[in-house]
């Protein structure tokens, strides 16, 4: 039987458009994407974003968020927005600074119409395990507020990615949506260490570890019997002496990646909607804590039900675009089809695409 492509939807946009416009754009794409049918009346549910580094200005901004909560409650839905702390030093690595990036970013209950609050809690380790028996994991540590909401709306920045090559919507997901030790794990094969030519001995590392692994004389050390590999000594050393090494391939990093995803699309059938920024395309993804220059010209407004979908039209778009693909203007080295490829074989969407352009 001959199969279509999956739709995503376009709208074209800039980046400098007012509130205004993008709001009406958004709910153009809401509706002929489908987007109400993943909603029901009273859901707890959570709006996944990225609410910048300090000093940065390239993340989505509030007016997309703001627009897609007026389209979640006319749905009947209770959204919340959301994200999980970052591992790596920044205010985003606890729950508190990062509800005070996102307030001083513009994400406040006036501007947007919903609360911010931190997926895994205050400290990124409120979390809770789902199957996903894959090829890397069998279970996965999925941030408490992510995993316990009835549906979802993945609300992505297209970039380029330093481990990957490409970010879009299964990388919010997957590594978006997980906790604290779920990051590490996806992200390094080894337990940490202390680099003593940096360590000072403060013992910050050792009052935050959950299993009193480490011990400091003159300097830390981590006992690796009983190091979980949550991460939280990373977030407290303030010196950088907690070091991991990176051992792992951009391809297997996004096959963790992935996985952490398929189990969040198993655990919400139907109920997850994307929606992707093609603006002010970017070498490195919304973490980088710098100011970047766009890749190429605005592209516009994606909307899916398919991650994998989504994903793909993004790629695809932008070397229509531009001539080069994304990963050539970023990371060479990465092949950022991987985690599309990994995801398709998982059942998590298509990407054979139809892309269909809407008129404002
Ligand atoms: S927090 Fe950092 S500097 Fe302080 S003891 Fe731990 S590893 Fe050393
Ligand atoms: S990763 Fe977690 S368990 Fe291991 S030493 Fe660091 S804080 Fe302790």
């Amino acid at each position: 039987m001959l199969r279509m492509p999956e739709k995503v939807f376009l709208i074209s946009a800039r980046a400098s458009e007012s509130s205004t416009a993008i709001a009406r754009k958004i709910e153009i794409l809401w509706e002929a994407a489908g987007l109400e049918s993943c909603f029901r009346v009273h859901d707890l549910a959570a709006l996944k974003l990225h609410v910048g580094e300090p000093g940065k200005t390239t993340f989505v901004p509030p007016a997309f968020a703001a627009a897609l909560v007026r389209c979640m409650r006319a749905s009947g839905a209770r959204p919340f927005l959301t994200d999980s702390a970052v591992l790596y030093r920044s205010p985003r690595n606890n729950g508190i600074d990062h509800a005070q990036v996102a307030a001083d970013h513009g994400f406040t209950l006036e501007a947007v119409g919903a609360p911010f609050l931190p997926a895994d809690g205050i400290d990124g380790s409120d979390e809770v395990e789902l199957p996903v028996n894959g090829r890397r994991f069998e279970t996965v540590s999925i941030a408490a507020a992510a995993a316990r909401a009835r549906s979802m709306l993945v609300l992505s920045h297209a970039t380029g990615h330093l481990g990957t090559g490409f970010g879009g919507a299964l990388k919010n997901l997957g590594m978006g949506c997980s906790s604290r030790k779920a990051k590490l794990r996806q992200h390094f094969g080894q337990q940490p260490r202390i680099d003593p030519k940096l360590c000072n001995g403060c013992a910050d590392c050792a009052r935050g570890c959950p299993e009193d692994a480490i011990t400091v004389e003159k300097t830390a050390a981590i006992d690796a019997d009983r190091c979980i590999g949550c991460g939280a000594c990373i977030a407290r050393c303030l010196e950088g002496a907690v070091r991991f090494d990176w051992t792992i391939s951009g391809a297997e990093l996004q096959e963790r990646i992935v996985e952490h995803a398929a189990a969040l699309v198993r655990e919400k059938p139907g109920r997850i909607a994307y929606v992707t920024s093609a603006l002010s395309i970017t070498k490195d993804c919304d973490c980088l804590d710098a100011p970047q220059e766009p890749l190429c010209e605005d592209i516009g407004i994606l909307a899916s039900r398919d991650p994998v979908a989504i994903d793909a039209a993004a790629l695809r778009l932008f070397r229509e675009r531009t001539g080069r693909t994304l990963e050539s203007m970023s990371y060479p080295h990465h092949d950022g089809w991987a985690q599309i490829r990994y995801a398709e074989e998982l059942g998590l969407g298509r990407s054979d695409v139809e892309i269909v352009t809407l008129e404002a």
